[in-house]
């Protein structure tokens, strides 16, 4: 079975593919630096799969180590999920962010052509369609007018993985951009544990159900949706990671760069994602209504025929069992993997 180096493989979606891909048969290496993540990741993820995790604390713009890396493993393919995600921080911080995935990801590509692995799946974002097509987004609409320089780079990356592929054929490149990932692997073992006070909706739900967050607040009623909050294209986590597998399987026998959404296709404001979340979790959720967050579009869902006839993939899991899912990772783990407990 092929050996995929996983860099970021220790964050929320990399720990959850990297589960799927141990499950398939596939070995895996996994290269994180473990900025936004935590060690003790491996631990669950093997002891999920029942297999052993070959992993390196490394940052991938280390070019001397990254290398090292390189030349002691067989490596045949590369799915690249190492990136900084906080788009308010890369807001305060741009040069950060290019630095780190911009740098990062040409420094990866660079040691990649080196060692003639020529094989790439990239985490991209819906983010990159920004606000001049209307949605279904599809793979053939506009992208780059995004608002923010996490966006940026998520974009300025397509592009020198276009110009990359141009230069040089033997590249197998898929691009994966993904909608709004929520969920934790059934086990309760791994999910998304973000330091601080959480930015994206679902963390913040589940720390409100804990109690551990007094209230959510709903960044606008005034919206022109259905209920006046945004709509959002949410994909269990399990079934993004499994959409991973069928990028690779497609690079692994051609040539050429392609460009997949992986969503579910459906849309749901935040007030039936709350309503959904107190009916999986038996939970009241506090919230007040404020005022609209900036760089916040109404409606965001995914076009996803081309993943479904390209790829054969298509979202199995509904919004009820991501909301349940979300609740057990967060029950089982209060403080994310900040207390080290061993399950
Ligand atoms: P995450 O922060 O949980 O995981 C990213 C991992 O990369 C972390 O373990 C972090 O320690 C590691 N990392 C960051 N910079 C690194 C570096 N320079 N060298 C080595 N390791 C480094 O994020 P996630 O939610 O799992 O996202 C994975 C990828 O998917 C990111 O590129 C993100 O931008 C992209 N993405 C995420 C979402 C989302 O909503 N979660 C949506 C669209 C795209
Ligand atoms: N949202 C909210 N309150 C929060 C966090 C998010 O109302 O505390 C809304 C946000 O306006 C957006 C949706 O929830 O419409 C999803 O936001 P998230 O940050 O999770 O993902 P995004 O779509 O911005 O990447």
């Amino acid at each position: 079975m092929s050996n995929i180096l996983v860099t970021g493989g220790a964050g929320f979606i990399g720990s959850h593919t990297c589960v799927e891909l141990l499950n398939a048969g596939y070995e895996v290496i996994i290269v994180d630096n473990f900025s936004n993540s935590n060690p003790m990741i491996l631990d669950r993820i093997e002891k999920i799969t029942n297999r052993k995790v070959k992993s390196f604390n490394c940052d991938i713009r280390d070019e001397n180590t990254l290398e090292k890396i390189f030349k002691e493993n067989k490596i045949d393919a590369v799915i690249h999920f190492a990136g900084l995600k906080s788009v308010s921080e890369s807001c305060q911080n741009p040069l950060l962010y290019f630095d780190n995935n911009i740098v990062g990801t040409i420094n990866l590509c660079k040691i990649m052509q080196k060692f003639s692995v020529k094989k790439l799946v990239f985490s991209s974002s819906a983010t990159v369609y920004g606000d001049t097509s209307l949605p279904p987004y599809n793979e053939n609409m506009p992208t780059g007018s995004v608002s923010n320089p996490y966006g940026r780079t998520k974009y300025f990356i397509e592009k020198i993985l276009e110009d990359l592929y141009k230069s040089d054929n033997k590249f197998s490149i898929i691009i994966l951009r993904y909608f709004n990932p929520i969920g934790a692997h059934e086990s309760g073992l791994i999910g998304e544990s973000p330091s601080g006070i959480p930015n994206n909706l679902m963390p913040y739900i589940t720390q409100v159900a804990i109690g551990k967050l007094d209230h959510l607040t709903v960044f606008g009623n005034d919206y022109d949706t259905k209920d006046g909050s945004c709509i959002r294209d949410y994909i269990h986590v399990v079934d993004l990671a499994k959409g991973h597998l069928k990028a690779l399987s497609k690079i692994m026998s051609s040539q050429g760069l392609d460009v997949y959404n992986l969503g579910t296709g459906k849309g749901y404001s935040v007030f039936e994602l709350i309503k959904e979340f107190e009916i999986a979790s038996g939970k009241k959720i506090n919230y007040i209504v404020g005022e609209r967050r900036s760089g916040d579009l109404p409606c965001v869902y995914a076009d996803t025929t081309k993943a479904e006839e390209d790829l054969g993939f298509k979202a199995k899991f509904d919004l009820r069992k991501m909301c349940e899912d979300s609740f057990r990772w967060q029950t089982k783990n209060i403080n994310g993997f900040e207390d080290n407990i061993t399950l």
